[in-house]
């Protein structure tokens, strides 16, 4: 294949693309497979000689798109989205077809220039103070694992990078129960040890407050450990917990020790002022990660770090050995010193065309709509009999369950074996509990009000005790 059989293909694949999407709603959301379905259709051996283009598309459509979850299905209220709007969707062609790799300013400065604007422009949207910078990375893991190593080495006075970390100070984090994997999985990697990572008690509204941050910390120090870090959550991916984070930021200030918040989802609702106050007081926050790949439509995968310094970083990621100098320009940002790995996307060039194909407001009111729909499904699923509604709307995420877990399992089992939803669980003070949230780029009023329908009809197989006759 070369670049003229290009030509051709990738009108075949853009068309291709329109169609799929036209034709999401008439697939289950979920792929209906076993394990291992697919890899019995795939030959165990690679072909020694080239196969025709032809041969190879007809394989994929007769195997692949029945072998996906569809995350661009409008019905998709599953995990968090990872939105992939048509712009961001466009722009993804064209950075395939540049194919770089802007590891440094010079290897590409558009990738580099496009990125520093589109985070001013994205601390703007979000409604930060201008001293806020930034960069991208490919997932917040990384956004995450890069601020807790910064914590690390603040902490260490930068001593661990040359040093390591035997025989060093027992570094303490703190985080709530509420927060996601990646925040353990930074923690882990970092060197630091799950058991130093101080899980702080939350209030009844499932938030770290300041007081019970300061009392951590403070018991820490007067056992002779050294407080390194906070994470606090904004927008847990259980329930949608927030922490105060001013109350919060506050108290690390106060003790020292500096804050990284994760708003991996919750951060793309923030461009919307009226949301604001569920971060008030963000300002003051390290380090800040929000994900526009998933609730914004600029698709995976695009995690964005806002930084109040980025100096911290950098003496900590920062390596320029003379292959990657750019002679005479020794003031130019070079992104890789901001993140862990070296090669990186032009990921900036999708925020750019979304940003501008549909404005702040069209983005805005899609989130808005999100929102409002999710609590009329949420009014409608706690009308049914039996359904309880286990945690109340957190911007566009509610939980409902059961009375017993066995038959929330079985509704939950029955809802995605459908297909015409897709819905996914997790624990609630120990009860099993059905997530809803909604979220993908492309669903109606029409879309969200079938989870409540779709509910009610499988409901009656699925309660141990028959509903009471109307
Ligand atoms: N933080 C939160 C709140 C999340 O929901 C997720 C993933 O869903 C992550 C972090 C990890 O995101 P990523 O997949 O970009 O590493």
């Amino acid at each position: 294949m070369d670049h003229e059989d290009l030509r051709q293909w990738s009108k075949r694949a853009a068309d291709w693309a329109a169609d799929y999407h036209a034709g999401l709603r008439d697939r289950p959301v979920r792929a209906p497979l076993v394990p291992g379905a697919v890899a019995r259709q795939l030959p165990m051996t690679p072909p020694e000689s080239a196969e025709p283009m032809e041969a190879i598309w007809a394989d994929f459509e007769r195997i692949v798109p029945d072998g996906m979850t569809h995350w661009q299905h409008p019905r998709f209220f599953a995990y968090f989205p990872a939105n992939a709007a048509p712009a961001s969707m466009l722009a993804e062609q064209l950075v395939n077809a540049m194919a770089c790799n802007a590891l440094i300013w010079q290897t590409s400065p558009a990738a580099t220039e496009v990125e520093q604007v589109m985070i001013g422009w994205l601390a703007q949207a979000v409604g930060l103070p201008e001293a806020f910078t930034g960069t991208i990375h490919d997932s917040a893991t990384n956004a995450t694992l890069s601020a807790v190593l910064t914590m690390r080495e603040k902490a260490l006075d930068w001593r661990g990078l040359d040093e390591g970390l035997s025989g060093g100070p027992m570094l303490r984090f703190y985080a709530s129960a509420e927060t996601h994997s990646s925040v353990d999985k930074a923690i882990r990697v970092a060197g630091i040890g799950q058991r130093n990572l101080v899980k702080v008690a939350v209030d009844g509204d499932r938030a770290m407050t300041g007081a019970a941050l300061a009392a951590a910390i403070a018991a820490d120090r007067a056992a002779g450990l050294v407080p390194a870090g906070v994470i606090l959550c904004a927008g847990g991916t259980s329930v949608g917990a927030f922490d105060r984070i001013g109350d919060c930021i506050a108290a690390a200030q106060a003790a020292g020790v500096p804050v990284h918040v994760d708003a991996a989802w919750a951060g793309s609702a923030m461009i919307c002022p009226e949301f604001r106050t569920l971060w008030a007081g963000i300002e003051g926050a390290d380090s800040i990660v929000f994900n526009p790949h998933k609730w914004l439509g600029a698709q995976f995968d695009c995690s964005v770090q806002f930084l109040r310094d980025p100096g911290a970083q950098v003496r900590t990621l920062g390596l320029r050995p003379t292959y990657l100098e750019t002679a005479g320009r020794e003031e130019i940002v070079n992104f890789n010193e901001w993140t862990v790995p070296l090669g990186r996307r032009f990921r900036a060039l999708k925020l750019w065309f979304v940003l501008r194909a549909y404005g702040l407001e069209g983005l805005r009111s899609r989130i808005r709509n999100h929102i409002a729909w999710a609590i009329e499904a949420r009014d409608q699923l706690a009308a049914l009999p039996g359904v309880e509604i286990v945690t109340e709307p957190r911007l566009s995420l509610f939980t409902f369950a059961l009375e017993d877990e066995a038959a929330t399992e079985a509704l939950l089992a029955r809802i995605n074996d459908d297909g015409r939803i897709y819905l996914t669980q997790t624990r609630v003070d120990g009860r099993f509990a059905i997530r809803v949230q909604v979220g993908s780029f492309d669903c109606c009023h029409e879309d969200v009000m079938l989870i409540a329908k779709i509910v009610e009809e499988m409901l009656a197989s699925c309660l141990s005790k028959p509903l009471p006759l109307p």
